[in-house]
């Protein structure tokens, strides 16, 4: 570096710095827009299945299958997002042991189970509701006294509201066992009514299915601040 002038020498130093500068910078900028969401793990679980189909609509349809259906959707916008997903139940069959003496109990244990070994941001439990013919519309619910679980129902009530008809804003305490069963941010979907003929012809409409899980999914986003 004898021949280079102090001059020289200045600029070169400069524009070393920025090149590195830049580097670092661009660096952070690809972290940033690829880690977050790859890091994020989320727990779809589908309630009932086997044995257990849960509401049944007037046309026959049992809630286990569109719980299912729901799930499916929601886990493949996930994805697609790039978070990762762990499902609880990837088919029709039940999750509890076919042994057991208490079905129930074994379903409910496995699921505590798949939650536990994911170690999930967030998880989201489908439903769907039965009540009576008129009743209409969303509901999350979150396990009291959990404040992440609260905050996540929140945001996911929130979103639902602004595209589910007769969907109010407000998240509600409930008393489930897939709520209870961690400490994870955890909220229970009950995505609309069996008991009602209308809500159930959307509930199994595949373009209702898709908006109702992207808006879900933007809930969950909400969530996470992204
Ligand atoms: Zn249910």
């Amino acid at each position: 570096m004898k021949f280079l002038t102090i001059k020289k020498r200045t600029i070169l130093f400069v524009l070393t710095a920025v090149i590195l500068l830049f580097s670092v910078i661009g660096a952070c900028f690809v972290i940033q827009a690829s880690s977050p969401k790859a890091l994020y793990t989320i727990v779809i679980d589908a309630g009932h299945g086997g044995r257990d189909g849960g509401a049944v609509g007037s046309t026959g349809v049992t809630e286990s299958e569109l719980n299912l259906e729901f799930s499916l959707e929601l886990k493949e916008l996930c994805e697609e997002y790039g978070f990762k997903v762990v499902l609880t139940r990837k088919d029709m069959n039940g999750l509890y042991s076919l042994f057991a003496t208490n079905k129930k109990k074994s379903e409910m244990k496995k699921r505590q189970e798949i939650i536990e070994k994911a170690k999930p941001d967030v998880v989201v439990s489908i439903h769907m509701n039965s009540f009576s013919s008129s009743s209409s519309g969303a509901q999350c619910f979150y396990a009291s006294g959990n404040e992440a679980g609260e905050k996540l129902a929140t945001r996911v009530q929130q979103a639902l509201s602004t595209e589910i008809e007769h969907t109010g804003t407000t998240a509600k305490v409930g008393d489930f066992y897939v709520l209870n069963c961690t400490d994870y941010a955890s909220v229970l979907v009950e995505c609309g009514f069996l008991s009602n003929p209308e809500e159930e012809q959307k509930l199994c409409d595949e373009e209702y299915q898709t908006n109702f899980c992207r808006t879900l999914l933007y809930g969950i986003l909400d969530y996470f601040e992204m």
